[in-house]
């Protein structure tokens, strides 16, 4: 073997290393999504009830398994940004059945606003950015040339703990009133109604376990008189 060749095979190993071509949903090689599971992801999202109400209408994806739980471990645990495309695309199919099924406006009735549930700032920041806010980001563009919002209207504040293990009254414990939404004013004290509205807004996250994080970012949306349409995740837990 020439040197050339030499290093060009070390390059493809370290190419290899970095970029690990197989599906991210069930392992196949050879690409990063790959068909079956494609088809696991882009199917009509079903309700679901956590037990933390949300107060809204809740539906996921599907269950926290397979593809679905694969997927969100290595876009959000083993960094790989390129799932959130396949992720995107199926909340963005998801959006298109709940409107066919008429549980949510069509665009000609009202504008599409994507609300991310919020993460840790530091959890956030290790995985590289938000997953959830890039799958939003690219559930959007799939719905173009629909315009869809995505502001970054709610935060986790300091001192919530990484949710996992706790149980369902500590994990409510845990968020209550450390979510807050960032760029809003107020609604004026007087009226507490809500804002009358021509726009649609859904909560999307990756997972829903109890519906403590949703809850909570319902309650705040609410509170600053957003009109919620409904909670939408890749998987229910
Ligand atoms: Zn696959």
């Amino acid at each position: 073997m020439s040197v050339g060749a030499g290093r060009l095979t070390n390059m493809r190993t370290l190419l290899d290393l970095v970029l690990p071509l197989e599906c991210a949903g069930c392992g196949v090689p050879g690409e990063n999504w790959c068909s079956w599971c494609s088809r696991a992801l882009y199917v009509p999202p079903v309700t679901v009830r956590p037990r933390v109400d949300p107060g809204v209408p809740c539906w996921a994806l599907g269950t926290y398994s397979g593809p679905r739980r694969n997927g969100v471990i290595a876009m959000k645990e083993r960094g790989r940004r390129s799932v959130a495309r396949p992720l995107g695309r199926a909340l963005a199919e998801a959006i298109g059945h709940l409107r066919d099924a008429g549980e949510i406006d069509p665009p000609e009735l009202a504008s599409l606003v994507l609300v991310c549930a919020p993460t840790r700032a530091r959890a956030a920041r290790a995985r590289g950015g938000d997953p959830v806010l890039r799958c939003a980001r690219i559930a959007a563009e799939e719905l173009a040339p629909e315009t869809v919002l995505v502001p970054e209207l709610l935060r986790m504040s300091g001192g919530a703990r990484d949710s996992v293990g706790l149980s369902a009254g500590q994990r409510q414990h845990n968020v209550a009133g450390r979510i807050e939404a960032v760029g809003v004013c107020r609604p004026r004290a007087d009226t507490g109604r809500p804002r009358t509205s021509t726009h649609t807004v859904l909560l999307l996250d990756d997972v829903v376990t109890t519906g403590a994080t949703l809850a909570e970012s319902a309650r705040v949306l609410v509170e600053f008189g957003i009109p919620l349409a409904g909670a939408l995740v890749v998987a229910s837990a």
